[in-house]
C-alpha cells in the first residue's frame, strides 16, 4: 500500500465555488460535450456527468476549428443554454473564450473562462482575461514549451487574476496513432515550478474514446489536480471531436476508476452535486 501523498504544499487552490475548488484534496472533474448543440442535448449532458460526479460541467460556444469549413460552435447562442443546464444540475460552468471582444459577454454566463490551446498566446486575449477576474483554465498551446506556458500564465495574472489553473491537453510530436502526445512530464514539472492547480485533458490529448480512461489514471498518478473530459449524450452525432467523446455509461465508469486511484494517492474526488 502506498503511503498517502499530500496535494503539493505549493499549490495554492484556486476557488470557483465553495464545492468546486482546484488544487486542494479533492480533485475536480470537469466534463461535458466539446461544443454546445442545443438544450436538450446539453442539458441531458448536465445531468449525466453530475450523477457520475463531475464537479463542472464543459460546453463550447465559440469554437477554434482547425478548418474554417467545420462546425464552429453555435456562438453567443449556446451561452444561455450552457448557462440554464448547468444551473438546473447545480454545478458551475465553464466555456471558451478566444476574443478579446467577447470576454464581457461571456462572463455573465459563465462561473470559469477557458482559454484554448490555440489561443495561449493570443496576448491581447491573456490580458482582457486578467482583467476580468473570473477564475481561468489555461490550456497549454499544441506546440508551447512549458516555459512558454508558465510565462502566458503571467500575462493574466499580472493584470490583477490570480486564479489561474493550467491544463496539459498534449503536445505535437512526431507521433500521429494519437491526436496529439499527452505530456506527463509537465505535470510535477509544473508543480515544482508554480503554484498554480494543474488539471489534464486526456480526450483531446488521446483523440480517441478508449485512450480517454488510461490517459486519464495515469495523470491522477502522476499528481493532477483535476481532469477535463467531453462527454457527448451521442458521441458518434457528436458535431465535433466524435472520436474522443465519452458516452454516459462510459464517462460513469471513468469516474469510478478516477476514484480508486484517488482513493490509493489519498486524495478524494470532488463529489459536487451527488450524496456522498
Ligand atoms: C476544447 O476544449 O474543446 C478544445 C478546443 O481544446 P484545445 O484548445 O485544447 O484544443
Ligand atoms: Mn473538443
Amino acid at each position: 500500500m502506498l503511503a498517502p501523498t499530500e496535494p503539493s504544499t505549493r499549490t495554492r487552490p484556486v476557488t470557483v465555488t465553495a464545492a468546486c475548488v482546484f488544487g486542494d484534496r479533492e480533485l475536480v472533474v470537469i466534463a461535458g460535450p466539446c461544443a454546445v448543440e442545443g438544450i436538450e442535448m446539453i442539458r441531458a449532458t448536465a445531468r449525466a456527468v453530475r450523477d457520475a460526479g463531475a464537479g463542472m460541467l464543459r460546453g463550447g460556444a465559440f469554437k477554434p476549428r482547425t478548418s474554417p469549413h467545420s462546425f464552429q460552435g453555435m456562438g453567443a447562442e449556446a451561452l444561455p443554454l450552457l448557462a440554464q443546464a448547468a444551473r438546473e444540475a447545480g454545478l458551475p460552468v465553464i466555456t471558451e473564450v478566444g476574443d478579446p471582444r467577447q470576454v464581457d459577454l461571456v462572463v455573465q454566463h459563465a462561473d470559469m473562462l477557458q482559454i484554448g490551446a490555440r489561443s495561449m498566446q493570443n496576448y491581447p486575449l491573456l490580458a482582457e482575461v486578467g482583467l476580468s477576474r473570473k477564475p481561468v483554465v489555461l490550456k497549454r498551446g499544441l506546440a508551447a514549451t512549458l516555459k512558454e506556458f508558465l510565462l502566458a500564465a503571467e500575462h493574466i495574472q499580472v493584470r490583477g487574476n490570480e486564479a489561474v489553473v493550467l491544463c496539459e491537453r498534449g503536445i505535437r510530436t512526431f507521433e500521429t496513432a494519437s491526436r496529439f502526445t499527452l505530456d506527463l512530464t509537465a505535470i510535477p514539472l509544473l508543480k515544482q515550478e508554480t503554484h498554480l492547480p494543474v488539471i489534464v485533458d486526456p480526450s483531446h490529448a488521446g483523440g480517441k474514446a478508449h485512450l480517454v480512461p488510461p490517459l486519464a489514471r495515469a495523470a491522477v498518478a502522476a499528481g493532477a489536480d483535476g481532469l477535463m473530459v467531453e462527454v457527448h449524450p451521442r458521441p458518434a452525432e457528436s458535431r465535433s471531436d466524435a472520436d474522443q467523446a465519452l458516452g454516459f455509461a462510459e464517462f460513469a465508469d471513468l469516474m469510478r476508476q478516477v476514484d480508486r486511484c484517488a482513493a490509493v494517492l489519498g486524495r478524494a474526488r470532488g463529489m459536487t452535486g451527488v450524496e456522498q
